[in-house]
């Protein structure tokens, strides 16, 4: 006998060109249980994305159909777009016990951590300095200067919300951040209120001394 799992839904926010992103990469490459969480937006799609993959693409009248539809399990607005969660994929994949990585802001986090508290875990990662977030928002290159002053301010209000989240970590060195998500994510699969046969398997253990 095993225990049955239940999956984590995992949250992982920053501001942007914390290294969310590459962390996220690396966690996937090296953790064939997690799934993406990929959620829906209105803005437009970057060069190296994917549509289905890193977003769904959909345009404001499809957002806030599904909005209507309670088909979004959170959604907010950031940098004047819209972003959401599809609310199916999420009870499917914690039902059969695989992980699922969210990358929500402030905003949605609080909306999933109303619905969802039991089955969730957050992270958040912090630049070492504002210095270092521009630079890797510039070596990106794939915003205008606009783009980047506005992410820069946004950064601001985003930090003010870091204290909202369990866990904190200063994203010096990636393969350290990635360890340590790695870390928080193993003692979260072992809580356990998350082993959804706990009951039947002390009892079974319980009847094989009963039966010595
Ligand atoms: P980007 O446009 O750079 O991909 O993402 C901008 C911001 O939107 C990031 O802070 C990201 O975490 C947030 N975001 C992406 N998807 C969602 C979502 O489904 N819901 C919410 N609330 N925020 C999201």
């Amino acid at each position: 006998m095993d225990f049955q799992r239940r999956g984590v839904m995992l949250v992982i926010a920053s501001p942007s060109g914390a290294g969310k992103s590459s962390i996220s990469r690396s966690l996937f490459q090296q953790d064939p249980n997690i799934r993406l969480s990929v959620s829906v937006t209105t803005r437009a799609r970057r060069s190296d994305e994917v549509d289905g993959t890193h977003y769904h693409f959909i345009d404001v009248p499809t957002f806030k159909r599904m909005q209507a539809e309670d088909g979004l399990l959170e959604s907010a607005e950031v940098h004047g777009n819209y972003y959401g969660t599809p609310r199916a994929q999420v009870e499917e994949q914690l039902a059969a016990g695989n992980d699922i990585l969210f990358d929500v802001d402030y905003q949605g986090t609080l909306q999933l951590y109303e619905k969802c508290r039991h089955d969730m875990v957050t992270v958040f990662i912090l630049p070492p300095t504002i210095e270092e977030l521009r630079a890797r928002l510039e070596r990106r290159a794939q915003d205008s200067v606009g783009t980047i002053e506005k992410r820069l301010r946004n950064a601001r209000i985003e930090l003010d919300h870091a204290g909202e989240y369990e866990y904190v970590i200063i994203n010096r060195d990636l393969e350290q951040s990635v360890q340590n998500v790695r870390s928080i994510l193993a003692a979260a699969r072992l809580k356990r209120e998350r082993q959804v046969n706990f009951a039947s398997f002390i009892i079974d253990l319980q009847s094989q001394i009963d039966s010595l």
